[in-house]
C-alpha cells in the first residue's frame, strides 16, 4: 500500500490508507489510546482500542511523542460532538489496523508542539533539526521558498537567466572584512568568499548575458551585530542597456506582483513606490531608510520606497580616507559637477578635487524602515574606474594588482550596465513578522557567528595545517 499525506485522509472516509509520521501526542481515554500523528502536511488523530487488534493495542502503549511511526488502519467519520475545529483533519479518525515503529525517540530538549513556551535561542540553535519541527519554522521556511519561487518565475518570464558565480575567488569590496580561505596547492595564497557577486555579474555583461540573476549567498566577516549573519541570501540582479529607472521599475514590478500573489492580505501603503533623495530623507527623517507606514501598528502594511542620489564618497575618520558610499562600481554622476557636456577628463579631475561634491547613480530600497537591497549604474569606463580606486586612497599599483582583471575586461566592448541586489533574509522576516532573521533562516549562526549545532568554527588537525603550511600562533 502507498503511503499518503495526512491533509489528504478525509478524500479516504470508509477506506483503508497508510500514514506516516512523528507522535505528536498521545491521550489515554479510559482504554483507549489516542495518538496525533504529524506529518509535514498536518495532523490526524489514530484510536487504538484494546478490544480490536489486541497485538497493535500492546505496541501502541509503548508509543510516546515524537517515535517514528507508520499505521494502516480505516478512515471513519468522528461521532458526533469529537471533532476538531481545529486541524484540518478534525471530522475524521483512523482506526489502526497495523502500526509499525521505524524510531523511538528520547525526551527532547524542548517541546516542539507548543508554540507558547519560552525556549532559550541557544538551545533552539543547538538542536535547530528538532527547533524546526515546529508548525511555524516550517511555514516560515516554506514561504521562503515561495517567495524566491515567485522571483525565479517572475525573472525568467522576462528573459533573465540565473548564472552562478563562485565562492572560491577574490576579494571583492563591499565595505566589510572578507573571510579568507588558504590554497593548499598555492601555498601562502588565499581566495576570498564572495562578499557578493558583483565583479561576476559586472563581467557578464561584458560577456553579453544582458539579463542576470541569481539567488546569490554572500559572505561578511562583520562583527557582531544583533541581527545580522555572516552569510546571507540576496536576489542578485544585472542588467545591460539600462537606466537607473529602468531598474527600479522592475524592482517595484516584481515586489508589487509578489506581494499580490502571494499575500493578498497585505497592503503595499504607496504605489508607485516612492523615491526619495538621500538628501530629503536625511533632512526629513534624520535616516536613509524612513519607515513610510500610514499606521505602524497594522502588520499587514508594507511601506516599500527607494532612497536616491546618494553622495559617491564619504570619509572614513578612523582610516583617514574617503571610502565609497554604496562600492567602487558604482557610477558617479557628473551631471551636478555642470553636466555630462563636460570632457570626462575635467569631470574627473573635479571628482578628485572634492570628491564630497559628486552624487552617485545609487539607490536603497526601503521597506518599513529597513533597507532591504541596494544598488547602482556601474562606472563601465576604465579611467574613471581606476579615478575612483585613486580617490578612495588606492595607489595605481595596488589598483592593477587588485582590480587588474575588471579594468582590462572593460577595455574589450562594455555595455553601460546596473543592477540591484534586494537581500532574502531581512525581506521574508517582515513578511512573516519576525523580529529576527534567524527564524527565517534554516540554519543560521549566533551574533558572533557560531553555528552552535555543528561546533563550527572548529580546530583543525595538525595534518591539515601542515598541508596548508600555517601556523597558529597563540595569543
Ligand atoms: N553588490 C551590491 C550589494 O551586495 C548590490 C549591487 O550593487 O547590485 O550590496
Amino acid at each position: 500500500m502507498k503511503r499518503i499525506l495526512i491533509e489528504e485522509i478525509t478524500k479516504y472516509i470508509g477506506e483503508k490508507v497508510k500514514i506516516c509520521g512523528w507522535v505528536d501526542s498521545r491521550r489515554d481515554h479510559g482504554k483507549i489510546i489516542f495518538i496525533d500523528l504529524r506529518d509535514v502536511s498536518g495532523l490526524a488523530q489514530i484510536v487504538f482500542a484494546p478490544n480490536q487488534r489486541a497485538e497493535i493495542y500492546k505496541v501502541a502503549q509503548k508509543l510516546r511523542t515524537e517515535w517514528v511511526i507508520e499505521v494502516t488502519g480505516r478512515v471513519d467519520r468522528r461521532p458526533k460532538g469529537m471533532e476538531n475545529p481545529k486541524i484540518t483533519t478534525g471530522k475524521v479518525e483512523i482506526g489502526a489496523e497495523n502500526l509499525t515503529i521505524f524510531s523511538e525517540a528520547k525526551t527532547l530538549p524542548f517541546e516542539t508542539s507548543d508554540e507558547r513556551k519560552e525556549v532559550s535561542e541557544e538551545i533552539r540553535l543547538k538542536y535547530r533539526y528538532l527547533d524546526l519541527r515546529r508548525k511555524k519554522m516550517k511555514e516560515n521556511l516554506t514561504w521562503r521558498y515561495k517567495v524566491i519561487d515567485f522571483m525565479r518565475n517572475f525573472l525568467k518570464n522576462r528573459g533573465f537567466i540565473e548564472i552562478e558565480t563562485p565562492i572560491l575567488t577574490k576579494s571583492t569590496p563591499e565595505g566589510a572584512r572578507d573571510f579568507i580561505v588558504p590554497s593548499r596547492l598555492q601555498p601562502g595564497k588565499f581566495y576570498a568568499l564572495p562578499q557578493s557577486p558583483q565583479q561576476y555579474k559586472q563581467l557578464l555583461m561584458v560577456a553579453g548575458f544582458e539579463k542576470y540573476f541569481q539567488i546569490a549567498r554572500c559572505f561578511r566577516d562583520e562583527d557582531p551585530r544583533a541581527d545580522r549573519q555572516a552569510e546571507f541570501t540576496q536576489l542578485d540582479i544585472e542588467m545591460a542597456f539600462v537606466e537607473q529607472d529602468d531598474i527600479l521599475s522592475l524592482t517595484e514590478e516584481l515586489y508589487s506582483e509578489l506581494v499580490k500573489e502571494l499575500f493578498p492580505q497585505k497592503t503595499i501603503t504607496q504605489k508607485p513606490f516612492p523615491r526619495i533623495s538621500f538628501e530629503e530623507a536625511m533632512e526629513r527623517y534624520k535616516t536613509d531608510k524612513p519607515d513610510l507606514r500610514r499606521d505602524k501598528s497594522n502588520p499587514d502594511e508594507l511601506a516599500f520606497g527607494f532612497v536616491v542620489n546618494f553622495p559617491m564618497f564619504e570619509w572614513r575618520k578612523e582610516e583617514g580616507r574617503w571610502d565609497a558610499v554604496h562600492h567602487p562600481f558604482t557610477r558617479p554622476n557628473f551631471e551636478n559637477l555642470g553636466g555630462q557636456a563636460r570632457p570626462l577628463s575635467e569631470n574627473i579631475k573635479e571628482m578628485k578635487k572634492n570628491p564630497d561634491k559628486i552624487l552617485a547613480f545609487q539607490y536603497d530600497f526601503i521597506l518599513n524602515g529597513f533597507e532591504i537591497g541596494g544598488g547602482s549604474l556601474r562606472t563601465y569606463k576604465p579611467e574613471i574606474l581606476e579615478a575612483v580606486f585613486e580617490v578612495m586612497g588606492h595607489k595605481k599599483e595596488d589598483i592593477q594588482k587588485k582590480f587588474g582583471h575588471l579594468l582590462k575586461a572593460f577595455e574589450y566592448g562594455a555595455p553601460p550596465h546596473g543592477g540591484i541586489a534586494p537581500g532574502i533574509d531581512r525581506f521574508m522576516a517582515i513578511l512573516m513578522q519576525e523580529p529576527n532573521i534567524r527564524e527565517v533562516i534554516a540554519f543560521p549562526k549566533t551574533g558572533d557567528n557560531r553555528d552552535l549545532m555543528m561546533e563550527a568554527p572548529s580546530e583543525v588537525d595538525e595534518k591539515q595545517l601542515k598541508e596548508l603550511r600555517i601556523g597558529i600562533t597563540k595569543n
